[in-house]
């Protein structure tokens, strides 16, 4: 009893620096809300496409140490070899990929929720965190079209959304194994690759999968649709699920939501739309407008951490009706009778997950501090940005452009007389990255390598485009004037 004793006092002593006295938690936030402030100030300078630094060095540093280590020195770790390489997505110059904007509210918020570690999943437990989420989710239904029974979850990304949209819409028509092989998928060639990802870790990757062709606008074609889910019904196959994309990845195009909408009615049909990247659009009156059906689908993924500039870590699925969400997922640990009776809405009802952050409060905290209005203006500027791109764009020699753009992505190649399209344009995209004042990535479409230009962080204006209008301009000048190497 006595050395127990003893070892107990020994134990506490070594682990007492895991309880941060408050002058020290004060100081360290401090530290580090200057250490964020030296990143975002130094921001505008910094490599949008930056480098990937030297492996083996940031290995050593990040070496787990056994004894404490100076905070300061943990910030210097993190200045070195995480924040000071790869790609900076919070740059205004940044028109890669889906850019993600990174709001610094949102980034309190975090901290805010991580400090109150509220347990998130459980109404019982966290009655503020999983109301203020069950606001938010009942706030963007209502932004995109929803009915009021409409349900959702607040996930990690647009992939664990998508994920959960198919596993509802897998129990919504009581989809067993033996009924996958025939059970059909219609989705493009333009679908976002992460939704045949989640059909096949969703159990789902025997169904049938139609791709259906894209018209001149790099839309579903839906005439050839409706076409497919006839001949499969009369094959005696299930149509169970569309895939429509509401501003795909490759191009921002927008299917016909409404034209889906009515395919899928009349076949009884699943209809799911990935609006990951376009979503957020709804919020403006222009982007309803272009995303118009949007609200007769069953589901929807959107990504807050795109559209509504939030840091990387957001994700929404939305189930016109939410029962069938609930039926998915609601399950019960006897370990958690206690909260058998509870009336509160729990996340984990909703989600494959159980313990989980507060994602709510990253979410709100934005829209509390700067109201909705600023979020609807930022996009509509994005929408009009990408229509400037591309009318000035055209009128750079040598550059074809794709389809006039839907959302805010706008895709080009540069073909002059004398050089290949393809060997052109990629030497066009290695000189933009080798001029580094904005980044800019590549695509293939129907086997063409392709440049596409997005545009989508809140800080992202006029001077930037120009910008890359002028970056573009310059780099196929020189291409015509040195010839492709
Ligand atoms: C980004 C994106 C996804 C995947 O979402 P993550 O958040 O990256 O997991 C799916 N579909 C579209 C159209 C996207 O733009």
């Amino acid at each position: 009893m006595k050395s127990n004793r003893n070892r107990l006092n020994e134990l506490r002593a070594l682990a007492a620096p895991l309880e941060t006295p408050s002058a020290t938690r004060v100081a360290r936030l401090q530290q580090a809300g200057e250490h964020a402030e030296r990143f975002l100030e130094s921001l505008p300078e910094r490599d949008v496409y930056g480098t990937a630094g030297p492996r083996d060095e940031a290995m050593t540093a990040f070496a787990v140490p056994q004894y404490p280590e100076p905070f300061d020195e943990a910030l210097q770790v993190v200045e070195q070899y995480v924040d000071g390489i790869g790609h900076n997505l919070g740059s205004s110059r940044f028109f890669a990929y889906i850019p993600s904007g990174g709001l610094h509210d949102s980034a309190i918020a975090d901290y805010l929720a991580a400090v109150s570690n509220r347990y998130a999943g459980v109404g019982a437990a966290a009655p503020g965190a999983t109301r203020l989420e069950h606001v938010m989710l009942r706030w963007l239904a209502e932004v995109v079209g929803y009915p009021d029974a409409a349900e959702g979850d607040l996930t990690s990304g647009g992939s664990m959304a998508a994920l959960s949209a198919i596993v509802a819409a897998r129990e919504a028509r009581s989809l067993k194994s033996a009924d996958v092989p025939s059970a059909v998928v219609y989705l493009t060639a333009h679908t976002h690759h992460t939704f045949r990802k989640a059909l096949h870790v969703a159990g789902l990757g025997e169904c049938v999968i139609r791709e259906i062709p894209l018209d001149a606008g790099m839309r579903m074609n839906c005439e050839r649709l409706q076409d497919s889910i006839r001949e499969d019904q009369i094959a005696g196959l299930q149509p169970w699920l569309i895939c429509a994309s509401a501003g795909t990845t490759d191009t921002g195009s927008i299917d016909s939501l409404d034209r889906v909408a009515d395919i899928a009615a009349e076949a009884d049909v699943w209809m799911h739309v990935d609006a990951a990247y376009g979503g957020a659009f709804a919020l403006c009156e222009e982007g309803r407008r272009r995303l118009k059906g949007i609200e007769r689908s069953d589901s929807m993924i959107l990504d807050p951490h795109k559209g509504f500039f939030l840091p990387c870590g957001i994700g929404v699925v939305l189930i016109r009706d939410g029962q069938k969400l609930f039926d998915a997922y609601h399950a019960r640990g006897t370990y958690m009778q206690d909260v058998a009776g509870d009336t509160e809405r729990s996340p984990c009802d909703y989600s494959a997950e159980l313990t989980r952050p507060s994602r709510a409060l990253r979410f709100w905290l934005p829209f509390k501090v700067h109201g909705s209005r600023a979020f609807a203006a930022a996009l509509e500027e994005k929408l009009l940005l990408a229509q400037h791109f591309y009318d000035h764009c055209e009128r750079i020699d040598g550059i074809e452009l794709g389809p006039a753009p839907d959302l805010s992505v706008v895709t080009f190649r540069f073909c002059p007389e004398s050089i290949d399209a393809d060997v052109a344009t990629r030497a066009l995209l290695d000189a933009i990255h080798r001029d580094g004042r904005v980044f800019l990535a590549s695509t293939t479409i129907a086997g063409q390598f392709t440049i596409r230009m997005a545009i989508l962080t809140y800080h992202t204006h006029l001077e930037d485009v120009d910008l890359a209008l002028a970056v573009v301009r310059e780099c196929t000048a020189q291409i015509e004037t040195g010839g492709a190497q």
